[in-house]
This record gives structure tokens, sequence and C-alpha cells, in this order.
């Protein structure tokens, strides 16, 4: 298991509090976007295709630590974005530790060696490194050469100051059970703390709308991969049973709010993977959105989608309302022979909306009645001071 024990407990008791407090919608996971500018332009990413001014916004200190507050998910993942292109970032990640949260920084590492000395190892900090796949497959997924060989060489450095270390592995179209398991056994011989691993999500905004995983596609693919994983020691950082329904043996239901994301916009409706509208506090996000219009079945732009934003907490719930299915997956590991779980119906999804363009529209509105920000011809810069970029 890539979970460290002290943070299994922890979760594990805030699980059992949330259901003994009969409380029907809770967050796991924080998705914190403190800024959507990166340093890479990765064909399959929907998140950087906004206009500078939206990509020059920054959350502040007040503003994470706020949502943290709010939203009071044990787990905060930060994303992007590039948060080390932030300048405030290791003083957010030291107002998370001293509020008790448990950390994944989530990095391309491009900047990791550069920026490592302003971080110190701590058991509830962990790097979460971008590798989706071998050196040829992450190269290709991120649009340029050598980046993989500079997170590896980041991994090793990290590892070697005590940091621990987790890679998060997105998957596409063409992706081979046999070269994904050589990359797993190359990733555990590094020494890794732990495999996020998930199909990408087929963002509207990406430039490659080709090479997205379907369902089928993904749990024939999933399978393959465990096939190969069988009597390893391979270390990963989801549920068992979360990796037993990307095995196709689990049928879902999507659980968006149990991973809230906040970013620039406001509170994100309803998932880190769609923005269909924003609340500006927490509490507002989940008493004003009507939930049962997402997911897959529910809406046309979640069809295909299987990523840990909506089925990880899925998985959670389903151990906690049949712990002998979790045990059963927890001893055995996913399944990967034999029928797949029956596959969610698309027949009554709703057409998807398509809000982007209105939600840039209004940002950009209100942006110009920000007396903090600098209007441009080229568009709007905030003050260098608020900006905080940090390469
Ligand atoms: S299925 Fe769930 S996690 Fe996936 S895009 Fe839809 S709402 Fe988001």
């Amino acid at each position: 298991m890539g979970v460290p024990l002290n943070q299994a407990i922890r979760v594990g008791a805030y699980v059992l509090k949330q259901h003994m407090l009969g409380r029907k919608r809770y967050p796991l996971v924080l998705m914190l976007e403190p800024l959507f500018r990166c340093n890479l332009a990765c064909n399959g990413c929907g998140k950087i295709d906004y206009p500078a001014p939206i990509l020059n916004q920054r959350l502040s200190y007040e503003e994470c630590m706020e949502a943290a507050d709010e939203c009071g998910a044990p787990v905060v993942a930060i994303a992007g974005g590039e948060p080390l292109l932030h300048k405030d970032m290791p003083r957010i990640v030291e107002g998370l530790l001293k509020r008790g949260k448990f950390i994944y920084l989530c990095t391309n590492a491009l900047l990791l060696d550069k920026k490592m000395e302003q971080y110190k190892p701590h058991k509830n900090f962990a790097w979460d490194v971008h590798l989706d796949g071998d050196k040829e497959m992450h190269d290709v997924s991120v649009s340029q050469g050598g980046v993989f060989d500079i997170a590896v060489d980041a991994i090793r450095k990290a590892k070697d100051a005590g940091f621990r270390l987790c890679i998060n592995t997105t998957l596409f179209d063409g992706a081979q059970p046999e070269r994904v398991g050589k990359f797993m056994d190359d990733a555990m011989a590094l020494g890794i703390d732990g495999v996020m691993i998930s199909p990408g999500y087929a963002y509207e905004r990406a430039p490659d709308q080709e090479h997205f995983l379907n369902r089928q596609k993904t749990k024939d693919l999933f399978r393959g991969i465990f096939r190969l994983g069988k009597g390893k020691k391979w270390k990963f950082n989801q549920s068992a049973l979360f990796l037993d329904f990307l095995a196709g043996n689990q049928k879902f239901a999507c659980t968006p709010w149990g991973k809230p994301t906040r970013n620039v916009f406001g509170w994100q409706r309803p998932c880190y993977l769609l923005g269909e509208g924003y609340t500006k506090t927490f509490a507002e996000l989940m008493a004003s959105t009507d939930w049962d219009k997402y997911g897959t079945g529910n809406y046309e732009k979640c069809a295909d989608c299987m990523v840990h934003s909506g089925y990880e907490a899925s998985a959670v719930r389903e151990a906690v309302a049949h712990p002998l299915n979790y045990i059963k997956s927890a001893i055995f590991g996913p399944r990967t022979e034999g029928a797949m779980a029956e596959e969610i119906s698309l027949e009554h999804q709703r057409p998807a909306d398509y809000v982007f363009s209105r939600h840039v529209e209004e940002k950009m509105e209100s942006l110009k009645k920000d007396p903090k920000v600098r209007v441009t011809r080229s568009g709007a810069t905030k003050a260098p001071e608020v900006l905080g970029t940090a390469d």
C-alpha cells in the first residue's frame, strides 16, 4: 500500500465519523489549484487554455488557508497549472501542515531540483510527480522532449533528501500493458512511495482529442496491466476497490463532491475535471449544486470518465457500505479475468452544455473592474507582488 499508516488511520476515522454523523456528502480530498499557469503545454491538458490575464491569477496564501478551513477535507492535493511557479508555495505547504493536512504537491518536476531546498521532509507531505509512463510515453504526453529525464533525476534527489515521493500517471489510448507494467517495475526500483494511476479525462479544451480512452478500452487496459502486476509489490496510493473499478469489476456512480476543487474562479462545479459553474463558498457549492446532473449516465461530458476525481470517493463509500467487498479486493487485488460488471446506461444522459467561453468572459469582465489588476493591451496583469511567479 502506498498510503502511510498514520494517514490511512486518520482518513479512515474521518470517513467513519462522517457516516456516524449521517452526512450524505462530504469531501475527502481538497483539490487546490492556486494557479493555472504552467511551464509545459501538454496536448492532453484542458487547464491552460485560458487568456493570459486568467493564467496570471494566483490564489493567495490566505485564500488557500481559507479554502482548507472551509472544506475540512483531511487530504489536500495541490494541483494546477504548475504549483512550483507560485512564489508563496512553501508558505502554503507550511500552513496546511500546521492544520494537520496530508499534502500531495503535484508537479511536473521541471523546477523541483531548484526549489527542493525551500521545503522540508515531513511525514504528511509528499511530492506527487507527473510521470505518464516510460521516457518515450512521458515525453510524448507532455509534448516536450527531455522532461522524463529531468523528472527522474529530481525524483532521485528528492528521495535522497528524505522526502516522500509519489508519482501520478495518466494513461491515454494506445498505452500498452507490457510497457506500463515495465514502467511500474522501474518506478518501484526508484524507491517511490506510491503510484496514482488513472485514465486521462477527455477535456473539451485539450488540443489532442483523439487519444483519450473510452470506458471499455480503459477496463481492458487496466486488466492487462494488473495481470502483469500479480505477485509484484507495486505500491498504489489508491484504494483497492478503485483499482478493481478500473479493471471493470465494480459499478460505481460518480461522487464528485469527494474531491472538491478550489481555484482562481472560486469553488468549481462539479469536479476537478469539469468547470460547469463556480460558487464563492464551499458551503454554497455543496448546497446549490444539483449533483444528480453529473456522473456517467447523467451527463454527456461524463460518459467516458473513470478518473479518481469522481470515483475514488465512490470506492471509499462502497468500502464503508460493503466492507467484505473491500476486504476481498484488498486481499486478492483487482480481478483480471471473467465477466465485467454491468456498464451504466447512457440512454438518458443529458447533452453537453458548453459553458467555458461564458465563464472566461465573466472572469475577464470582473478582472477589468478589479483595482488590483493592471490592464494592458495584451491583457490584464496583477501587480508583481500579487502575481507571485517564482520561476
Ligand atoms: S464523471 Fe464525475 S468526476 Fe468524471 S467528469 Fe463527470 S462529474 Fe467529474
